[in-house]
């Protein structure tokens, strides 16, 4: 069995018949969990460059992003198709306009065959869910919503700034509309156990949610928690411990469930540790070679979790 788990570039293989790649786009948008509607200090790991790639504040428009990103990947992987991907910070935290303009700016670029908006569960409104609804008619709409964990006391000592039934109400209005949802989980969060991130897992087979993102919880240089490991408060998972965890999480989840990612990307100097985070093609080889040294493969355990 060659393929164990769901990945996303065969997902948009098989929609479009080539490879497909997601260009990232900085749209210079905020957050409320920074910009003081609901906190300044925002989630203790966030990177204050919102997981960016500084290309707003280097004056790039969007389609000036695309056309880069394009030239970029399609001499690297051979791609013909591209999905516009809003990432950084909360990219439906503006004025209905500016991100209709947005949006479109993006989907006119010859290529671009669809949009994947990043943003926070509490920080969608029935009309964005209605204009994105109304491009799910002609165009593949991603919708990516941080949820991280399913524990409230987790939420909280992280300083998310909404709670589990936040993120479930908004995926069941998100749900029938067209728009395929993605769940952004952190598998290592302060004082989690092996249990809660498996009952994250439960969450999201239960909600039906399309597709995953798994993170590793690498710490960022200036962060508050930085600050708690550098005090002894937070150990890091080690690599063996993430690629287990990861085969756990991906035998309780429906096998149709696209995985999105299964490790993050940190910036290497802006990364503190475990400093094994920057191994990804390690990391994921590991976690191939263990569904396969255990025979599994996701949703072997879908429906029967404990
Ligand atoms: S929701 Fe994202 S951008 Fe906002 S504070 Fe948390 S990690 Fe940072």
């Amino acid at each position: 069995m060659d393929q164990r788990y769901n990945d996303l570039n065969s997902y948009l293989r098989a929609i479009y018949g080539c490879r497909v790649q997601k260009i990232t786009i900085d749209a210079g948008l905020n957050c409320p969990n920074r910009d003081g509607s609901i906190s300044y200090g925002g989630c203790i790991y966030c990177n204050p460059r919102g997981s960016g790639t500084g290309a707003y504040a280097r004056g790039m428009s969007v389609t000036e992003q695309l056309m880069a990103g394009k030239a970029k990947l399609s001499k690297r992987y051979k791609a013909k198709k591209f999905i516009a991907y809003f990432q950084s910070f909360s990219n439906t935290y503006a004025p209905l306009d500016k991100l209709k303009s947005l949006y479109e700016e993006a989907l006119a670029v010859d290529g671009v065959v669809g949009l994947s908006i990043g943003t926070r569960p509490d920080c969608v409104t029935p009309e964005v869910l209605s204009l994105l609804q109304g491009y799910a008619d002609h165009y593949l709409v991603w919708i990516e919503y941080g949820l991280q964990t399913a524990s409230n006391k987790t939420l909280a000592a992280i300083n998310r700034g909404h709670d589990v039934q936040c993120f479930v109400d908004t995926v069941q209005t998100t749900q029938g509309r067209g728009i395929r949802i993605c769940a952004h989980v952190i598998l290592g969060l302060p004082d989690e156990t092996r249990a809660d991130m498996l009952r994250t897992a439960q969450l999201i087979a239960k909600l039906r949610i399309d597709g995953v993102k798994l993170h590793l919880l690498y710490i960022v240089k200036g962060t508050r928690l930085e600050a708690l490991y550098r005090q002894g408060s937070y150990i890091c998972l080690k690599q063996p411990e993430y690629v287990d965890l990861v085969c756990d999480f991906l035998e309780r989840i429906p096998p149709q469930m696209v995985i999105q990612r299964l490790t993050g990307d940190p910036h290497p100097h802006e990364l503190v540790a475990p400093r094994w985070a920057l191994e990804k093609a390690q990391t994921l080889t590991q976690i191939r070679e263990t569904l396969s040294s255990r025979d599994s493969w996701q949703g072997k355990f879908f429906n029967t979790v404990e």
